[in-house]
């Protein structure tokens, strides 16, 4: 049988990427300065240190000024909303970003809610939700991983509107925004989640499957309609001798199987993840250029 083709978010973010760079050369040719987005870190998770990095490093690719504020895990609450607040009076920074998680005796909600609505690139506060979940609202930040999920439908030419989508999760950041985001763009969509009895019938149903339980291979081959295309937000680490860190990162979707029944499947690790970061950086340029046009007029 053939397989799947493979939805290349690596190469589809690098393209992104090249484009940002030329509209950040014309950006800072008409207004003399470069976007700016700070990234706050609070501790040393490494994993979220890991993020962050890659975060930055993408910046300087592009030409994005970043702003670095790491924060020690035992920052006050006073403290690190006095730095959103900085940031947020900041006229040279375009975009705030706080790595999540945060520390237990942060309150995270509140220091979402701090950020400046017209700051918001990762598109967490609340105001920014509740647009992209109302009808005639646009939200000024759509979040960055389920926008990189339909920006790799649509840059390889997949039709959303009049298919059926099933979201797999309904977490804040991934699953309930993707869902959103496609009933906005005119599918019918399903959420199903831990409490759902009989998921795989209900994914079966699916034209376009988005992955975001954070299970490593929770979905199999017979969960999936032949031709759907299957896009995989899971990155679960599981162990693995060979390796030299001695783990490899699986996707929600057992990959060899699925790609013989799918149409269209974004691998991991290259598929949702390179697209998440590209849509950082393309919000930061859109905040940019929001404001230097409204202070220019
Ligand atoms: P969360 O753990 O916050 O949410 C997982 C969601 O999946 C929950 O809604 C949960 O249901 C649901 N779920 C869990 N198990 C099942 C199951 N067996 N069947 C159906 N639904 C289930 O995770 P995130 O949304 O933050 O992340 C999801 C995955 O995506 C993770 O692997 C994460 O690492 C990855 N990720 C990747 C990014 C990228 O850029 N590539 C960015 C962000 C996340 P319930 O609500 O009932 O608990």
């Amino acid at each position: 049988a053939q397989l799947a083709t493979i939805i290349d978010g690596k190469a589809i973010a690098q393209s992104i990427q090249r484009e940002l760079k030329e509209e950040i050369e014309q950006i800072t040719a008409a207004y003399g300065r470069v976007p700016g987005l700070a990234v706050v870190i609070v501790g040393e998770r490494k994993d979220s240190q890991t993020y962050v990095r890659m975060k930055r490093k993408a910046c300087a690719e592009v030409g994005i000024k970043s702003i670095n504020v790491d924060l020690p895990e035992n920052v006050s609450q006073a403290e690190l909303l006095d730095t959103v607040l900085e940031l947020n009076a900041d006229p040279t920074v375009d975009g705030i970003l706080v790595q999540l998680p945060l520390p237990k005796h942060v309150h995270e909600e509140m220091i979402l809610n701090a950020i400046s609505i017209e700051k918001d690139v990762d598109g967490f506060h609340p105001l920014n939700i509740g647009k992209l979940s109302m009808k005639g609202r646009e939200p000024l930040f759509v979040p960055c991983t389920p926008k990189g999920c339909t920006e790799l439908l649509v840059r390889s030419g997949i039709t959303i509107a009049k298919k059926r989508a099933v979201v797999v999760g309904r977490s804040n950041i991934v699953g309930m925004p993707v869902a959103m985001l496609l009933i906005k763009l005119d599918a019918t969509v399903t959420i199903v989640h831990s409490h759902t009895p009989n998921p795989e019938s209900i994914v079966k149903e699916a034209d376009i499957v988005i992955a975001a339980a954070g299970q490593a291979q929770l979905i199999k081959a017979d969960w999936i309609k032949p031709g759907a295309v299957v896009i995989d937000v899971g990155t679960n680490p599981v162990s693995d001798s060979s390796k030299k860190l001695g783990y490899k990162i699986v996707g929600d979707v057992h990959f060899e199987e699925a790609r013989k029944v799918a149409g269209w499947i974004t691998p991991v690790p290259g598929g949702v993840g390179p697209m998440t970061i590209a849509m950082l950086l393309r919000n930061t340029v859109d905040s940019a250029k929001r404001t230097l046009s409204k202070s220019s007029a």
